[in-house]
């Protein structure tokens, strides 16, 4: 199992059950050929070394940020491509917007708190920030 690695899949509570609650939910699966280990990369599918891995990034896909909902809420999708007929997920973009005004254009400043941590652009940065960056 897993001899080329893990990947992320829709969720076969919906894949194979139907089981619209998991529709955007994903799980982990072995790739174990290089056709397949090919057709995740050929999609933009992520490839994890360890199972392990692979099971802590499809929980926090699943339940990502301060999304509390019963069922999985994934933000990426799924790509035409499957393996054992469950469709090969392809994670967000890494792209970041400001938290105040949604303005996805930079330069924006991740703020790390305890609890959580958000994206704001210039002119949402907090002051202090703003006068430390600007030293
Ligand atoms: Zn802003």
């Amino acid at each position: 199992m897993g001899k080329h690695g893990w990947t992320l899949v829709q969720h076969s509570g919906y894949g194979y059950a139907h089981h619209p609650g998991f529709e955007l939910g994903v799980e982990e699966r072995a790739v174990d050929n290089a056709k397949d280990r090919r057709a995740v990369e050929s999609v933009g599918g992520v490839l994890f070394a360890s199972y392990n891995a692979a099971a802590a990034a499809a929980a926090s896909e699943n339940y990502p940020g301060d999304y509390d909902g019963l069922y999985p809420s994934v933000r990426g999708r799924f790509a035409a491509k499957s393996l054992d007929g469950l469709a090969v997920y392809v994670p967000p973009e890494d792209k970041h917007v400001c938290a105040w005004c949604n303005d996805e254009r930079g330069p924006l400043i991740r703020i790390q708190s305890d609890e959580r941590s958000m994206w704001v652009c210039l002119r949402h940065m907090p002051f202090r920030i703003q006068s430390d960056l600007t030293k």
